[in-house]
């Protein structure tokens, strides 16, 4: 330990004490950081999850998730891809006559 800090004025009690006051506010404020750059960290997390389950579960019930357009009973009707399971619209799927399924054109091309 250095004992050479330049606290001129003040005896070595009081700069010890100063010392000591400094170190705790820095490894609180240190510790508080962490806890705050953790939590935001969760926070992302929770976002991401968020919006990939949006797009999975409200989104992906109604729209196709390839090209965004609306399902509509008949007309385009929703199908379900049977490699990344999203639902899918009729331009966007083609049939796999080996498998008896649809796929996305992503996942065709994927292949
Ligand atoms: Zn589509
Ligand atoms: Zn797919």
């Amino acid at each position: 330990m250095g004992r050479k800090l330049d606290l001129s004025g003040l005896t070595d009690e009081e700069a010890e004490h100063v010392l000591q006051v400094v170190q705790r506010d820095f490894s609180l404020r240190k510790k508080e950081e962490e806890r705050l750059s953790e939590m935001k960290q969760k926070l992302d997390e929770e976002g991401n999850k968020c919006s990939i389950l949006s797009k999975q579960q409200k989104f992906n019930e109604h729209c196709c998730i390839r090209c965004c357009s609306p399902f509509t009973f008949l007309i385009n009707s929703k199908r379900q891809c049977q490699d990344c399971k999203y639902n899918i619209c009729k331009s966007c799927s083609t049939y796999q006559k080996k498998e008896k399924a649809w796929i996305c054109s992503v996942c065709q091309q994927a292949r």
